[in-house]
């Protein structure tokens, strides 16, 4: 039977320590910190995933099987780390909606700030604020941290939900299941050649697998529209380097999809909403170390080519959020750094031109996009790279 539930995917926000992982584990019912390097350092380096289903028994939402099923969530948890802007960045892309967790004892810190305006930049327009650790403050308290968000939140997420909430009691969760239960679901371009945005990349083999029994590398991420198979002859852009001529250049690879997941279950056809991987024919090695991050696959002969110049309309945010201090942001120079945040890719680039609302950036390493894709800008600011607007691919 065809399964007509919708599932959208949710990446999850905060400063670090709010309780984004705690949260994940109620929603979830499990822990989204599986990678062993993380355990080590205690916080969410890689993009963490959880997939669930919301079912719905009168009023009741919950995750127990209890009524009906409802709606399938796929969940990203994303670092909090200031270090890790990146990859928020990048994972930012394959979202639908967000949670923004604030501890309510806390209130608004300079992460809470910079994931709004990576929200923002990355065009995430549904919300749901949580409202954490609400069993730490008095009522006098949640009712000024609640003022201070609503404050915060502005014009542009007027409409999102804010739910107080303990993570760490499970207080209030079902209110949360209920609210992402009512996010609009995107429309999905089934008929659209399809993109899949790769965010992460393994060579899922054990040691001592037998060489027969090896896979290939799995490309993990998120297609943002269109329909893949299994048998379909892909194309991944830009692909590998190699180095001709003490010069780096890039190859585009070609490949067989394997096998497709949703999740964890294995499925014939992949359509948008999920997070997903594809096995491929490509030799393992080439998978290890999300080598492939940043690129993106289609059918073969789909994609257009490298380019090796933006030109973006962008608006700058007024101030820099990330450091302790707040900082103006100076308007963007000719000639200076930048790094872009297109799709999953990160890409350094001098800036070649500028006018008012448009800039040309030379980027470094050849990027694959299109036209209206969102584009993140960071600028290094005291040894650290900042959001400092926002723009799209013209
Ligand atoms: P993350 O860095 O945002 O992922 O935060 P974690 O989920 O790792 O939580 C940081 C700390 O806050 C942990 O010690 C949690 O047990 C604690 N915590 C999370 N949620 C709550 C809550 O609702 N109430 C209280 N009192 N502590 C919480
Ligand atoms: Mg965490």
């Amino acid at each position: 039977m065809k399964d007509e539930i919708e599932t959208i995917n949710i990446g999850i926000f905060g400063h670090i320590d709010h309780g984004k992982t705690t949260l994940l584990k109620q929603l979830s019912g499990r822990w989204a910190d599986t990678h062993s390097e993380e355990l080590k350092r205690g916080i969410t380096i890689k993009l963490g995933y959880a997939d669930i289903t919301i079912y719905k028994e009168g009023e009741n939402y919950n995750i127990e099987k209890k009524g009906t099923p409802i709606r399938h969530v796929s969940f990203i948890d994303s670092p909090g780390h200031e270090m890790l802007m990146a990859t928020t960045l990048s994972g930012a892309t394959l979202i639908d909606a967000a949670i923004l967790v604030i501890a309510a004892n806390e209130g608004i810190k300079p992460q809470t700030r910079e994931h709004l305006m990576t929200l923002q930049a990355k065009k995430v327009e549904q919300l749901i604020v949580v409202q954490n650790k609400i069993d730490l403050v008095d009522k006098e308290k949640a009712k000024e941290n609640y003022r201070k968000i609503k404050e915060f939140l502005g014009e542009k997420y007027s409409s999102a939900k804010i739910i107080p909430v303990s993570a760490q009691q499970n207080v209030n969760i079902n209110e949360v299941l209920k609210s992402i239960s009512e996010l609009k679901i995107p429309e999905r371009k089934l008929q659209a050649d399809p993109i899949f945005v790769i965010a992460r990349s393994f060579d899922i083999n054990k040691p001592g697998t037998k060489p027969k029994e090896l896979k290939g590398a799995v490309l993990g991420g998120a297609l943002k529209q269109g329909t893949l198979k299994v048998g379909d002859k892909i194309e991944i852009r830009p692909g590998r380097t190699v180095i001709e001529n003490n010069t780096k250049k890039f190859v585009p690879l070609k490949t067989t999809v394997l096998g497709l997941f949703k999740g964890s279950i294995k499925v014939e056809t992949l359509t948008p909403g999920g997070s997903m991987s594809i096995e491929t024919s490509l030799d393992m090695s080439l998978g290890k170390a999300d080598l492939l991050s940043g690129n993106i696959a289609s059918l073969e002969g789909k994609l257009p080519q490298n380019s090796e110049k933006a030109r973006l309309k962008f608006k700058l945010f007024p101030e820099v959020f990330g450091t302790s201090s707040q900082i103006k942001v100076e308007p963007i120079m000719k000639k200076e750094l930048l790094m872009l945040s297109i799709n999953t890719s990160i890409t350094g680039g001098t800036v070649g031109e500028i006018n008012k609302e448009e800039i040309i950036v030379d980027l470094k390493v050849p990027t694959i996009f299109f036209k209206g894709d969102n584009v993140g800008i960071a600028r290094k600011i005291q040894g650290h790279w900042r959001l400092i607007g926002f723009g799209e691919i013209i």
